[in-house]
């Protein structure tokens, strides 16, 4: 279980951030872009609430794409040396998605979903019981702390 305040940074360590409130719900999104932006099999990834992330060093720089479902996605990631660290999603203005990854202590994140599993890797093999979604997945059942945080805002 994750504790709060918890910490994250780059593989250099220009950026660093911080989180003050626990996560909604944390997965691994096996889609191509995430396959793409992790250069690895998939991302991991945390729902967090957006006033609650501190970047607390450094700058990060900024890339936008467009997702297959027309919402415009913004990675912010080391410019010095290239670690995306969370996104932006313009119809989720009050919620971040941290890459696990960069937590300090990613051990203690609790994966509860593994989504766009129809672009798995034929190697990744996802735990017996976990729910697995083939494309997206409606993640309103997990917001029961906020459930107004899904909606635009
Ligand atoms: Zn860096
Ligand atoms: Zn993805």
């Amino acid at each position: 279980m994750i504790q709060v305040p918890f910490t994250g940074g780059c593989q250099c360590e220009a950026v660093r951030y911080r989180g003050s409130m626990p996560p909604f719900v944390a997965y691994t999104c096996h889609c191509r872009a995430c396959q793409k932006m992790t250069s690895s099999a998939f991302a991991i990834c945390m729902h967090i609430p957006a006033e609650s992330l501190e970047v607390t060093q450094g700058s990060p720089v900024t890339q936008q794409r467009t997702a297959d479902d027309g919402n415009i996605l913004t990675t912010h990631f080391c410019g010095d040396c290239g670690s995306p660290l969370f996104i932006a999603n313009n119809a989720r203005p009050r919620l971040r998605t941290i890459l696990v990854g960069t937590l300090d202590d990613p051990d203690a994140v609790e994966i509860v979903a593994h989504i766009w599993t129809s672009r798995r890797l034929p190697w990744v093999v996802v735990p017996a019981g976990q729910p697995v979604f083939d494309e997206g997945a409606d993640w309103r059942p997990y917001y029961k702390a906020d459930p107004t945080r899904l909606e635009r805002a």
